[in-house]
């Protein structure tokens, strides 16, 4: 059949469009204004230090040093003296012996799994691992096989059927959606019977669990052990952007060979290192801080009626999509900013309000989160299924 010239090569883009529009899944982006007045309960700001004076000035004195970018890959000119000191103050704190900072968390995801694991490897994935792994499963080329969501029995089942040397385990610490946590003890003991890797992302967990924040592996008592890998975003506690692989040396001696996300990526920016390391600083001198983000998530829980939380992330189960949006756009019209997750985000019938403490949230926010979102939940209860 002859193309014919004159049609539009993006109506199908129109097409998709619609569908989602139909299934209440368009979405949007929603600048924010410098200075709104919004209570902020939809960031990863657990510790709430993005604004903080001395994150601020860590950022402002590394670009003064360095300048704004770090002019090449890290293998080249993009490490600086200060990324390094970087990578050291995050393996310290968490307790592992070595560390290898990345563009981003999803970079340091992609980086860690595809070096792990590869053609002829077999990975076991919880089904609740964040898209980043997702995403890295898929690259890695290894074969996957997805555990049902926190269940060690299944790891334990599909690691002692593999007929793969290698194999490497994937789970979050504290999952993102749900702010659940992964069973890491039991992981642990698994991969161990079954000489594996545990891989952990502790992008909601560093900051938040741990003694003075150091993270669920740290809480579970398994920093530091061989067999445990960990990535850690510097976008939510710490205040910054960028993310990190913890784990042994010879981990982190393989990755830099390896880690394509690494090696092909630009470094970390000099003012991301600099605002990291500050945060860092701050999160060691006040070891209360993560206790106050869980305290926080509790109070938040209690007036929105729904279970306390074991993470700063309390899910707000709606079930319908359009629902949740109406409900998220309710309480952003009264200046109070909420997640909305649906699918494919979350499960089909599971679409949510979540929302997110932050250790400097005080009671007069407490007061207005009451205000706006009872009544919002009233309504949006008697006008949806909520799923049993
Ligand atoms: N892992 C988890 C569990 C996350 O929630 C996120 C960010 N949403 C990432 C990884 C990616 O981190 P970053 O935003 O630093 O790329």
């Amino acid at each position: 059949m002859v193309p014919d010239v004159t049609s539009d090569p993006l109506a199908w883009l129109d097409d998709h469009a619609a569908t989602r529009v139909t299934a209440g899944l368009r979405r949007q982006l929603r600048p924010r204004a410098a200075g709104s007045p919004a209570l902020d309960l939809a960031s990863n700001d657990y510790l709430g230090l993005t604004r903080h004076p001395e994150v601020r000035a860590g950022a402002i004195e590394a670009v003064r040093r360095w300048g704004a970018g770090s002019t090449g890959s890290r293998l080249v000119t993009g490490t600086t003296t200060d990324h390094e000191l970087l990578e050291g103050e995050l393996a310290e704190f968490t307790g592992f012996p070595a560390g290898l900072v990345f563009s981003s968390g999803y970079a340091a995801n992609l980086g860690a799994v595809t070096a792990l694991a590869g053609r002829g490897s077999l990975i076991v994935s919880d089904a609740g691992c964040h898209a980043s792994l997702v995403d890295a499963c898929r690259l890695s080329r290894a074969r996957v096989a997805i555990a049902p969501h926190r269940n060690s029995t299944a790891v334990a089942r599909l690691l002692a059927d593999r007929s793969e040397e290698h194999a490497l385990v994937l789970t979050d610490s504290v999952f993102s959606a749900d702010g659940d946590l992964a069973p890491l003890t039991e992981l642990h003991r698994v991969v161990r019977d079954h000489n594996a890797l545990l891989l952990v992302d502790e992008a909601h967990g560093l900051g938040v669990r741990g003694h003075g924040g150091r993270g669920l592996v740290q809480e579970t008592g398994l920093a530091g052990e061989p067999d445990v890998i960990v990535t850690v975003t510097l976008s939510k506690a710490l205040a910054a952007q960028g993310g990190a692989v913890l784990g042994d040396e010879r981990v982190r001696a393989h990755l830099i060979d390896t880690a394509r996300t690494m090696i092909f990526d630009t470094g970390l920016a000099p003012a991301a290192v600099g605002a990291a390391r500050a945060a860092l600083r701050i999160l060691r001198r006040d070891p209360g801080l993560g206790p106050r983000v869980l305290a926080r998530a509790a109070d938040i829980a209690r007036i929105a009626g729904v279970a306390a939380p074991d993470s700063a992330v309390v899910p707000i189960i709606l079930g319908d999509p359009q629902t949740a949006h109406d409900a998220a756009h309710t309480c952003r019209e009264q200046d109070v900013e909420v997640g909305c997750f649906r699918p494919p985000s979350v499960p089909e019938g599971t679409s949510r309000l979540r929302l997110t403490a932050r250790a400097d949230l005080t009671p007069a926010d407490l007061d207005t989160l009451t205000k706006v979102l009872v009544p919002v939940l009233t309504h949006a209860r008697n006008s949806t299924t909520v799923p049993a």
